[in-house]
């Protein structure tokens, strides 16, 4: 209690409009829970209340942009009220543009920024390994990168933090309190709980199949044997208890019937799908172009052509090749639809449908079709954006940029004397700091940020919203911190630095001119000494 005595306001204040914080994340999550099942009104009433909180605690501490955004919130459910309680397209974009806002608004301090991000994680994530000592160093090493791990040295320890607080994920060995004993410890602490908890399964030793069936069926999400290493763990973690994918899933429906397009649309807009209808399939590429759906829906038969034709003509466009289509038809003929799906069709739904089954398969559809997508435009290494999708991430920022007249900057960051430290330490060495730089960016920037590995061992990260003076006191910090970090190794510990060039968007520019100028500030940061921060200079 004794820390919390600080007589002075300032830090009283702060103290307390932390709780708006926690208010909107509590709004966030409520959010989330109902992106991920049906809009009913009984959590819609849910939400109210909690951005009619999330308005009380803003205004009483003067934090104006929550206040806001939580007002708007309000006006949002008040549209879906009025509309019989029903949610449309332009009312899910407008939540989420809403909910993306809330989620990257930091709290004011008098005039600074206080903190640009939520903090990565609230909930601890708990440590439960047969080996107590590793499970201690692992924590330490999670804690070095923001994260919050609680080591729990017996099954009582663990039951008691349990019934204490849930945590935001579990690490179980399945040897954790006597051979074999982990599952059923973690199916016993998760028996009635409406969420299933995040579980990451350990096993010092390689496992066989039975072993690893039976950890899936206790809610393992996720299965790790032999090293546990810190990058690892936490990669994994991030993914399994991702704040949200903000992004509601698009769904274009082509259908000449005017009727049966809007009844699809209903069906989906309910459960917080974004939809778009077209009665006349010949401007479908356009609309394509324009509406980037994650899933398409075809009528079967339309008078202009056959919804098998017109598949194929999207399918001979690169672009589209991945992209999930279903048939939805009163075709009940088994062969025909065979017929149909080896024309590029993922899936046959026959009229009528239940509206239960048709969400969730274009859930399950347009949820893999994004992994999938993800994983092609990643770096296999670092889990960060390949070069060229960095680049594509750079021009859409720059276009939102101009269109809402925000400020961007651009950031390229290279590992000073690299060559050294593949020499010196061998080359799975360089890999592990590599690795380790994409996870520190990861963690100290915003969700909102990209971050791309740009090549060997130069990265670049997009910072919308952001002007030069920030991102400069970002980055500086992330440089600092980064420098401390030590990597264990022969005959001495080893430290790495990075040079790093800034750059903001001026209007006229073009990418390639933005991007020339965060790397003409990174070379004068190599030239001037190496580890240190350069602006490039406007004259
Ligand atoms: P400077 O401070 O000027 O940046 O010096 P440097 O040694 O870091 O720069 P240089 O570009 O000369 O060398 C980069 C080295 O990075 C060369 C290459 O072998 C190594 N490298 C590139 N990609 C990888 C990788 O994926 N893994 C590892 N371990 N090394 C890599
Ligand atoms: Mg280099
Ligand atoms: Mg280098």
């Amino acid at each position: 209690m004794t820390e919390h005595d600080d007589p002075s306001r300032d830090r009283l204040k702060h103290h307390f409009a932390q709780r708006v914080i926690h208010q909107a994340r509590h709004l966030l999550e409520i959010w989330q829970n109902l992106s991920r099942s049906e809009w009913n009104s009984a959590g819609m009433a849910d939400l109210r209340e909690a951005a009619l909180r999330l308005q009380r605690h803003a205004e009483r501490f003067e934090q104006a942009e929550h206040a806001q955004l939580a007002a708007s919130v309000c006006a949002c459910l008040d549209a879906v009220q009025d509309n019989r309680g029903r949610l449309t397209s332009e009312l899910i974009s407008e939540f989420n543009r809403l909910m993306q806002r809330l989620s990257r608004t930091g709290l004011r301090h008098g005039d600074q920024l206080e903190q640009t991000q939520l903090p990565p994680l609230r909930k601890p994530v708990y440590l439960a390994l047969q080996d107590v000592e590793r499970a201690e160093r692992l924590s330490q090493q999670l804690e070095f990168f923001g994260l919050h791990a609680q080591p729990c040295d017996s099954a009582n320890a663990f039951r008691s933090a349990m019934a204490e607080r849930h945590p935001a994920a579990l690490v179980m060995d399945i040897d954790f309190a006597g051979a074999g004993n982990g599952l059923g410890l973690a199916e016993e602490v998760q028996a009635g709980l409406a969420h299933k908890l995040p579980v990451l399964f350990f096993s010092h030793t390689e496992t066989d199949t039975p072993t690893r069936l039976a950890a899936a069926r206790a809610g393992g999400q996720d299965f790790f044997s032999g090293t546990l290493d810190a990058s690892g763990v936490l990669e994994k973690i991030e993914t399994l208890t991702r704040v949200a994918h903000y992004d509601p899933f698009r769904v274009l429906i082509v259908d000449d019937s005017r009727a049966q397009a809007t009844h699809t649309e209903m069906v989906l807009n309910g459960a917080g799908i974004v939809t778009r209808a077209l009665t006349a399939p010949l401007s479908v590429m356009a609309e394509l172009a324009e509406f980037q759906p994650d899933l398409i829906i075809l009528d079967m038969y339309m008078p202009e052509c056959l919804g098998t034709e017109l598949a194929k003509v999207i399918r001979q466009h690169e672009r589209y090749v991945s992209v999930p289509i279903i048939y939805l038809s009163a075709e009940d003929d088994l062969d025909k639809q065979l017929d149909a799906m080896s024309e590029g069709g993922d899936d046959f739904l026959t009229k009528p449908i239940k509206p239960r089954h048709l969400i969730a398969t274009v859930r399950n559809r347009a949820a893999r079709a994004r992994s999938l997508k993800a994983r092609m435009v990643r770096d296999s290494l670092t889990g960060l954006f390949n070069h060229t999708h960095t680049l594509q991430l750079l021009d859409d920022a720059c276009y939102r940029s101009r269109r809402e007249g925000q400020p961007l900057t651009f950031a390229m960051l290279d590992i000073d004397h690299f060559k050294k430290v593949n020499d010196t330490y061998g080359h799975p060495m360089g890999d592990r700091v590599i690795k380790s730089l994409a996870l520190f960016l990861k963690q100290r920037l915003r969700k909102t940020d990209h971050i791309g590995r740009y090549g060997g061992e130069e990265f670049a990260v997009v910072l919308p919203d952001t002007d030069a003076e920030s991102a400069v006191r970002v980055l500086e910090e992330i440089r600092q911190r980064f420098a401390e970090i030590r990597y264990p190794a022969h005959p001495n510990d080893l430290t790495c630095t990075f040079s790093c060039g800034i750059a903001q968007l001026i209007d006229p520019m073009d990418v390639t001119t933005l991007a020339k100028r965060a790397d003409e500030a990174l070379y004068r940061a190599k030239h001037g000494g190496r580890n240190r921060v350069e602006l490039f200079e406007h004259l």
